[in-house]
């Protein structure tokens, strides 16, 4: 039987288990990447771990993220990180050189290769034939010490393209009507690839844009073959070297086919507050807004600002849009003064940003109260823009620039526009000098540590039998921004466990951390899909901090799910989901943990009403022995001596 593009990248990296379905599988990860945000804890468990030198072909340090300067703690951070990765042997950019994932695209990524990132939207890097993988920040501390990261051997579903994307319908149309069809829960344990005559029509940062939202289907990777206009980016990078080609073969078995007519696509929007409630943007137009965000991992690329430019050539925004462009690189940026294209964004009013992921994830550009944003980055979760009441639309660069000249959500087709179609450049403006290269020796080096640079902080093991409350009860779709909040004045903080420890679940009920400081231990009840979204630790780190033992729901994200094991979290899934309602906020539980073993089924008794409920954990062994030490860190520790 053939293989998969998919299955083809996995089989490369494969160093332990079988690639059968649902099987716990080892990858030997080519290259890492960590964003300023996740990276400070991530090098500091690389650090614990006294390794003197990452052992991966590469690893970069991204600052894109905590980029304001509000004091002096995010500079600190900076420094940091360019300290440790000079000693570690990282490549560090400097701040503000663009996001993660664009600059990787342009840089790093390479056909066949893997990485993993510890930031969710790594899967932008199948855009040109690389598995990328979103995880926990410990888990790329461990792939960059060379031991392999596991995952569960994930299915395949096959996105079948045909035809061509009509006029102002581009690429993030594509993948917001797989979020339409299959929603935030659609992908999870799979990689979603695409493949079908249509792929021929769409180049790698369009391919990187619909790859970037498999993120939002809980999808563990997302691909596209690697093919000749994969050699085409890439030699326009300075780097036709790195191309090698991966197809699928024509007798691979896919788990699941989901068809798309690229020409049958319209304009679609994702409404607040979940990246899957997509409706066509005819049934929203109309609806007035504040502001306008071009920008975000999804569309920064130069298609995307000349798109923009194209639609506001010669006009003025409305008077009542505040519109902000972030470039996704310097390239971006150099590539657009270079066609005269920010001289004319600024004519038509528009605030021209720094290279950062900036408004994204609330740092700076907030919405006002009771604000509507219009955006194109990936996520509109609630208050992750940093205001609360603020409502996020997500839609493609077309609709954002057709919407800031009229002042309302609009179908860029309903403006008498010219088509335009991009042409890739032969070969773009390639500026290394962002990249702050390692010494081939630095061990000695030290690495200066602000205030705000918190020690991890210790967790201890399992007791034999759990006892607490049900600290929190939450419905389905609960994301990392709502267990740890988004937004300017808590990003910064996020290296500091006891001090952002103060805001866990702030969005859904600021007296959380309160009761469970209170409390000493306890439980979390969730529905499904528990933790989906960003890939941050903390959302695991500092509900430990303040108590929480075990969490049972429905189902959970993946990459939230290992973050829980990472920090000695005991994860539970309910036998009969129907008991979920037998467990309320504040009842006291009951659950013995003498012996947990993959596949078992435990009892946990609810004091408060009797109810004997049946969970069950969705961990193998290994991670079960994790968990039950307090965590992978500990497991590392103890079996180092
Ligand atoms: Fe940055 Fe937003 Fe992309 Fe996260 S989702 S990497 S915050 S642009």
């Amino acid at each position: 039987m053939g293989l998969t593009v998919a299955e083809k990248l996995i089989a490369a990296a494969l160093v332990d288990g079988e690639m059968k379905k649902g099987s716990r599988i080892g990858l030997r990860m080519s290259q890492t990447m960590t964003h300023d945000l996740t990276g400070v804890m991530t090098y500091l468990e690389f650090e614990a771990m006294g390794l003197k030198r990452v052992k991966t072909e590469l690893s970069v340090s991204y600052i894109d993220h905590n980029i304001l300067q509000a004091d002096y703690k995010n500079p600190d951070d900076h420094r940091f990180l360019a300290d440790i990765a000079k000693k570690f042997g990282i490549v560090c950019t400097r701040p503000a050189s663009g996001i993660c994932h664009q600059l990787h695209l342009e840089r790093f990524a390479k056909p066949g290769k893997s990485l993993l990132g510890s930031d969710s939207h790594t899967v932008n890097a199948g855009g040109v034939g690389m598995l990328g993988i979103g995880a926990g920040g410990l888990d790329v501390a461990m792939a960059m010490a060379g031991e392999p990261f596991y995952i569960k051997m994930p299915e395949v579903i096959k996105i079948e393209l045909t035809e061509e994307l009509p006029p102002f319908v581009s690429a993030k149309n594509v993948i917001l009507e797989v979020l339409r069809r299959i929603s935030v829960k659609g992908a999870v344990n799979a990689i979603l690839e695409y493949a079908g005559p249509g792929i021929n029509s769409l180049n790698v940062t369009e391919r990187a844009t619909i790859c970037n939202m498999g993120a939002e289907a809980g999808a563990t990777s997302s691909v596209f073959p690697s093919d000749a206009i994969t050699w085409y980016w890439l030699r326009a990078q300075g780097r036709e070297q790195d191309w090698v080609p991966i197809a699928a073969d024509e007798d691979a078995v896919y788990d699941k086919v989901i068809h798309i007519d690229l020409s049958a696509l319209e304009p679609l929007i994702a409404l607040p507050h979940q990246p899957d409630n997509v409706v066509p943007v005819h049934e929203v137009a109309g609806t007035p807004i504040d502001q306008v965000m071009i920008g975000g991992c999804t569309n920064s690329s130069l298609q995307d600002v000349m798109s923009v430019a194209h639609i506001l050539a010669g006009k003025h925004l409305h008077d009542n849009v505040d519109t902000a462009l972030y470039c996704g690189s310097r390239q971006v940026m150099l590539e657009s003064i270079r066609r005269g294209i920010l001289d004319q964004l600024v004519r038509s009013g528009v605030r021209i940003m720094e290279m950062f992921c900036g408004a994204c994830n609330g740092m700076g550009f907030a919405p006002p109260t009771n604000g509507v944003s219009l955006r194109t980055g990936p996520r509109n979760f609630i208050g992750r823009c940093g205001t609360q009441s603020a409502s996020v639309y997500l839609a493609a660069p077309e609709v954002a620039a057709a919407s800031a000249l009229a002042g309302k959500i609009t179908d860029p087709r309903r403006l008498d526009l010219t088509p335009w179609k991009y042409q890739m450049p032969a070969s773009f403006i390639v500026d290394e000098s962002m990249f702050v290269f390692p010494p081939a020796q630095a061990e000695d080096m030290s690495v200066r540590r602000g205030p705000n640079i918190k020690p991890l902080p210790a967790i201890e093991p399992v007791p034999d039998q759990l006892t607490g409350e049900v600290l929190i009860k939450v419905g389905d779709d609960i994301t990392t921004d709502h267990i740890v909040p988004a937004g300017a004045n808590f990003m910064p903080i996020r290296c500091n466990i006891p001090e952002i420890s103060q805001y866990v679940f702030k969005v859904v009920d600021e007296t959380f951390p309160t009761r469970a400081r209170q409390a000493g231990s306890g439980f979390i009840v969730g529905g499904h899909n528990y933790g989906q979204g960003s890939s941050r630790e903390q959302a695991a780190l500092a509900p430990r901090y303040l108590g929480v033992r075990a969490v049972i729901a429905k189902s959970f994200a993946r990459i939230h799910l290992a973050n829980l094991v990472n920090f000695g979290i005991l994860p539970l899934v309910f036998v009969n989901e129907s008991d979920y309602h037998l467990l309320g906020q504040g009842d006291k539980l009951l659950l013995d943990t003498v012996a947990l073993a993959a596949g078992a089924c435990y009892k946990v008794v609810n004091k408060a009403n009797g109810a004997e409920v049946l969970v069950a954990s969705p961990l193998s062994q290994a991670e079960l022995d994790y968990v039950k030490v307090g965590g992978r860190l500990n497991w590392i520790k103890l079996h180092s001596r």
